[in-house]
């Protein structure tokens, strides 16, 4: 494999599967794609068909989950199989659902990892572009933080911090490729804490949510009788969130990025703030020339749509 050129997968993928919110069962089927088209989501159910870019300036709502939309059409929970294109390196495809969300299958990307990796992928005759970050940028909440610094390599350093003994502080420091994706990343899974999931449920969340597919925490303990996949797998998990947040910048990104109990609304507003000033990154191949450098005094959204058409 050519991690230089632009990837899309040899064959289409189905999979039928519960949305972790909505508790609705999603037929999903994943297509090959061609060249700077990039991952874009296709919602079948709704007529006219909406096809909706999985980008920054389609984000919709960061509460619970990722979801973008246009107009009325949403999808929903794309983050861990967001995660699985960015970490398997797939650039270009179409997600067809019949439904508002993705399936949660096992709460983890690992499923999407494996029938990525099954359909196979395919080498494309145009060169990978990277998002390189050229200045630090940093967004913060209260006490939580996260920020994107300029690095040879893209490296992800978090640390998460939760009032539970099974949590407590944990944290990954390290460089991202396929191979610590695959090995360390994929396969954690979403958690939840039993009280919260309750309440959640009362209000029409994590309708679906089950020991299936999250790990789940009663006051002091694990309630899922296998255990859990990695000592750390609460952090691991925040990762892959991260992962696949940062991949609705349209491209892989090159940073050093760090962060502090970071969730999907800092993501988003990370990615926001890196696209308000085009002094922030240049956008490279991998062999380091810069393909295109523009200055835009706009909006982050015209920005974005402008990095969209390089
Ligand atoms: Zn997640």
């Amino acid at each position: 494999m050519n991690s230089s050129l632009q990837h899309t997968i040899k064959k289409n993928i189905t999979l039928v599967g519960i949305g972790l919110h909505s508790g609705k069962e999603v037929k999903l089927r994943i297509k090959p794609a061609p060249v700077n088209s990039g991952i874009r989501f296709l919602r079948k159910d709704v007529e006219p068909q909406v096809l909706i870019p999985a980008r920054i300036q389609y984000v919709t709502d960061v509460r619970f989950a990722t979801t973008i939309g246009i107009g009325n059409s949403t999808v929903s929970t794309i983050e861990h199989l967001m995660s699985a294109f960015a970490g398997v390196g797939i650039d270009n495809a179409i997600v067809e659902l019949d439904g508002p969300e993705v399936p949660a299958i096992d709460g983890s990307a690992y499923s999407f990892v494996a029938l990525l990796k099954k359909a196979g992928k395919k080498e494309q005759a145009q060169s990978r572009r990277y998002l390189k970050i050229l200045k630090p940028v940093a967004v913060k909440n209260g006490d939580s933080f996260i920020s994107a610094e300029p690095c040879d390599v893209m490296t992800v350093t978090l640390e998460i911090d939760f009032d539970h003994p099974m949590i407590a502080r944990q944290k990954f420091s390290g460089v991202i490729n396929e191979q610590v994706y695959e090995d360390q990343i994929a396969r954690a899974r979403t958690f939840g804490f039993l009280k919260e999931v309750e309440m959640m449920q009362k209000n029409g969340l994590a309708l679906g949510g089950s020991l299936e597919n999250a790990v789940v925490l009663s006051e002091r303990s694990i309630i899922n009788e296998e255990g859990l996949r990695f000592p750390d797998e609460f952090v691991k998990h925040k990762v892959l969130d991260l992962i696949g947040d940062l991949y609705l910048i349209g491209m892989p990104m090159i940073a050093h990025v760090q962060g502090y109990k970071s969730g999907h609304m800092l993501h988003s507003k990370l990615l926001q703030a890196i696209l308000n000033d085009a002094d922030n990154y240049e956008v490279v191949e991998q062999d380091k020339n810069v393909v295109k450098r523009r200055y835009w005094n706009v909006s982050s959204k015209q920005a974005s749509a402008a990095v969209a058409n390089i």
